[in-house]
């Protein structure tokens, strides 16, 4: 067994299977940034390592994978914050150019070094929450130059900070004022221009469907335009009503169809056969007080894999700890805490394209780990506002935040 560091004393919740099962005293033996054994300590192969880190019977689990946020953004919305405190609806502030269209104003109006120095910091508050995978989109450009500016951010984000950064292109976030009435010819200029030229730094390609985005048949265009580049597809599909966008994910095969809250039996029963991880973010129905929840119990009775992200973004849901987003999802949607431990690791993974890789404690996988202040999975969804990470280990290296 290579080693370069084990992590010995775990309650380990390894996710390997897909459930939060704990193993008490438990090793990790980490080599060249990857797992090379996992198991109880009276069964570890002997020989040295040149370093160990004693959990001390805490709960040690995956590196957390937020797998949808809008981390790069000019500016914020405080303000629209204020006045949706005072009642006016996410539907009224965007046809008053507020909403999403406020920050494709900031955002095209920022320098590269400005996106990059907000972004950061906004990404480091999510690897103190024990995040080391996250998802990136980009969506607040779109024109060429901004939305290319938006990934190379996201890009240079995983080298910056040391969290491993997956990057989406989300051209079709929204229809850009220039294009204000012309939504067709929007998606035209996105499959014909922008997706071939930012193509190169993009992991997948994802969709707004929905009644303030596009309809599913301008979405499945754009969906068809990024297969053909052979890039995996995702999709916000029915946040806002029922647009058909849980069963046009699962048509195409998409890795994931993300928010839900209005989808209905027929998608369900679609994302059932294709496969499709359903991402859950209950921090936008929370900030947006919407009572409309994605139908958590027929997905779990389908047996379709749930994931939880923070869909981190300036107007809906300006969250940045994912156990926060994991709470959220038990309170405000249903989950248990183990289904909320699966949906924010290995779960989430898979909506990456990362399923084995990244989000399971498993030889061959990514040595992403975190030592938590505490000894039980529930505890991760139970203490509110206190930062339980006392450290992280990723890709085999170790950063000790206490
Ligand atoms: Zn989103």
């Amino acid at each position: 067994v290579g080693r370069d560091l084990l992590v010995t004393g775990c309650r380990l919740a390894s996710m390997a299977d897909g459930t939060a099962t704990v193993m008490d005293d438990a090793v990790v033996a980490v080599a060249a940034g990857t797992v090379s054994w996992v198991g109880p300590a009276f069964a570890l192969p002997a020989g040295t390592a040149s370093r160990v880190v004693d959990a001390a019977g805490r709960l040690v689990t995956p590196g957390l994978v937020d797998c949808h946020t809008h981390l790069v953004f000019g500016g914020h919305r405080a303000e629209e914050y204020r006045r949706r405190l005072a009642g006016a609806t996410y539907e009224e502030l965007a046809r008053h150019g507020d909403g999403i269209l406020a920050t494709v104003r900031a955002t095209r109006a920022a320098s590269e070094d400005e996106l990059m120095e907000a972004a950061g910091a906004r990404l480091a508050a999510l690897a103190a929450s024990g995040v080391t995978t996250v998802e990136v989109k980009s969506g607040y450009g779109l024109d060429l130059d901004t939305e290319l500016r938006m990934l190379r951010v996201a890009r240079q984000l995983g080298p910056a900070t040391g969290v491993r950064v997956v990057t989406t292109f989300l051209g079709a976030h929204t229809v850009p004022e220039e294009f204000a009435g012309r939504p067709d010819d929007y998606v035209g200029y996105v499959c014909s221009t922008v997706l071939p030229a930012v193509a190169g730094f993009a992991d997948a390609v994802d969709v707004f469907c929905d009644r303030v985005g596009f309809t599913a048949d301008q979405a499945a265009l754009v969906l068809a335009a990024a297969q053909e580049r052979g890039l995996p597809v995702k999709l916000h599909a029915d946040q806002l009503s029922d647009s058909g966008g849980a069963a046009l994910a699962a048509r195409v095969g998409a890795l994931s169809a993300d928010h839900l809250e209005h989808t209905g039996p027929e998608g369900v029963a679609a994302l059932e056969a294709s496969g499709t991880v359903a991402v859950l973010l209950p921090g936008a129905a929370y900030v947006l007080a919407d009572p409309a929840r994605p139908p958590v119990a027929a997905l779990r009775a389908a047996g379709v894999p749930m994931a939880v992200a923070t869909a981190a973004n300036p107007g809906t849901s300006p969250l940045l700890s994912l156990p926060l987003a994991m709470h959220l999802a038990c309170r405000l949607f249903g989950l248990t805490p183990e289904e909320a431990l699966a949906g924010a690791t290995c779960h989430a993974a898979r909506a990456l394209g990362l399923a084995e890789r990244v989000g399971v404690i498993a030889p061959g996988a990514a040595a992403d780990l975190v030592v938590w202040d505490a000894t039980e999975p529930t505890e991760l969804v139970y203490w509110l506002g206190r930062p339980l990470c006392r450290a992280v280990v990723r890709g085999g290296q170790v950063t000790s935040l206490v």
